[in-house]
C-alpha cells in the first residue's frame, strides 16, 4: 500500500534544503537539478542519464580496446 498521508505543497532541495515548488525541475538557490519529492518532502536528486550513458560507452570502449589489444 502506498502511503498517501505525507502530502506536501513544496519539496526541499537535497543539496541546500531550500523550499521549492513541487513542479520545480531545478533548485532556485544552488541550481542543482531536482526530481520528485519523496514522502518526507525532500526532492530526489535527478538521475544523470547522460553521465550513466557516457560511463557505459567508456567501459564498452575500454572492453573492446583490451579485447583488441590482447586477444587478437
Ligand atoms: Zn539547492
Amino acid at each position: 500500500m502506498e502511503e498517501k498521508s505525507f502530502v506536501h505543497n513544496y519539496k526541499r532541495c537535497p543539496e541546500c534544503l531550500t523550499n521549492l515548488p513541487l513542479n520545480a525541475k531545478a533548485c532556485t538557490s544552488c541550481k542543482q537539478k531536482v526530481g520528485d519529492a519523496d514522502k518526507n518532502g525532500l526532492a530526489k536528486r535527478a538521475i544523470n542519464w547522460r553521465g550513466y550513458f557516457m560511463l557505459l560507452i567508456s567501459w564498452t570502449a575500454l572492453f573492446f580496446y583490451v579485447w583488441w589489444a590482447f586477444f587478437q
